[in-house]
């Protein structure tokens, strides 16, 4: 497609290494764990899952964040950036996976896990207690690694939001993907700003010590309506944002607009910390979670 930019060197990386990330691999297949990282073929895990340099192999493991898929393979949404599968009626869930993964989890010894979903609009609590009792599985069996679960919105069932955000997580993110204006173009229909900013506001209003969110740069989004996004993310007291360059999966997914100079990330992590947000991570490449165990551990959660 010729209106597509070409892709600018600073998003290309290098294929990862190194022993800590073997190993990890390695142990994650065995334990027959789903990680978004490698199904999403994440430019980060270099960096994620290689731990901290220099340091020992148990160090470097607690250092480490992988971010687990939960509840299958299959969303009820296609939103138009993403590339995970579409079904109205996806197979049912495991009932044995909140224990297996904690199992799996808590015997692999990293010390940041972040838990996340398709949207099962299907089930009538969308996978909401699935989601709690896979974070309480793990921290009856491992309380010192810390969970982030990244959720969806169900479908804005504040009660259904409190129930996850009191099942022991240390961070709730929901991910609002774009600004307000963007939105009914890049998410599924079902999913609305406001709304999203109400659940950020539930979770908050539960006593839970991080909040986070995050958004694409490059989609058409002007610098306005991206500081209106930051305001209204504040308001409801969210602590932490992430900007990361958006990239589209396949031709059948909406177009890249532009490519963001890191420049401009730089420039939108200063605000974003002058505006009072506890940590952002700004650039190009970028994820939800990038090594948010390294920054959670040393910075935020201690
Ligand atoms: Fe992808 Fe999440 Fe949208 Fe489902 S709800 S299509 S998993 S971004
Ligand atoms: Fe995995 Fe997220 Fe890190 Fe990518 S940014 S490697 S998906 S934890």
């Amino acid at each position: 497609n010729t209106s597509q930019p070409r892709l600018p060197a600073f998003l290309k990386t290098a294929i990862p290494s190194g022993n800590s990330f073997k190993k990890i691999r390695k142990d994650l297949r065995g334990l027959g764990l789903h990680t978004v990282c490698e199904e999403a073929r994440c430019p980060n895990m270099g960096d994620c899952w290689g731990g901290k340099k220099g340091a020992t192999e148990e160090e470097s493991r607690r250092a480490a964040t992988a971010t687990i898929m939960l509840m299958g393979d299959t969303c009820t949404r296609g939103c138009r950036f993403c590339s995970v599968k579409t079904s109205r009626a996806p197979p049912p869930l495991d009932p044995h996976e909140p224990e297996h993964t904690a199992e799996a989890i808590s015997r692999w010894g990293l010390g940041y896990v972040v838990l996340t979903s398709v949207d099962r609009d299907d089930l009538a609590d969308g996978g909401a207690h699935h989601f709690a009792e896979t974070i309480m599985k793990i921290k009856q069996k491992a309380p010192q690694i810390l969970v982030e679960a990244l959720t969806g919105d169900f479908a804005g069932n504040m009660d259904l939001v409190a129930l996850v955000a009191k099942s022991g997580l240390d961070v709730y993110a929901h991910n609002i993907e774009t600004v307000e204006e963007l939105t009914p173009y890049v998410r599924d229909r079902r999913a609305k700003f406001r709304q999203s900013l109400a659940v950020l506001e539930h979770a908050k209003k539960q006593g839970v010590q991080v909040t986070k969110t995050s958004m694409m740069l490059g989609i058409g989004e002007t610098e306005d309506q991206v500081m209106d996004a930051l305001r209204e993310l504040r308001k409801v007291n969210v602590d932490v944002v992430t900007f990361g360059q958006y990239m589209r999966p396949t031709k059948r997914h909406m177009k890249v607009d532009r490519y963001v100079e890191p420049v401009e990330f730089d420039h939108w992590r200063q605000v974003a910390e002058d505006m009072g947000f506890l940590y952002v991570a700004s650039g190009p490449l970028v994820r939800s979670s990038y090594k948010a165990g390294e920054y959670f551990i040393e910075n935020v959660l201690k």
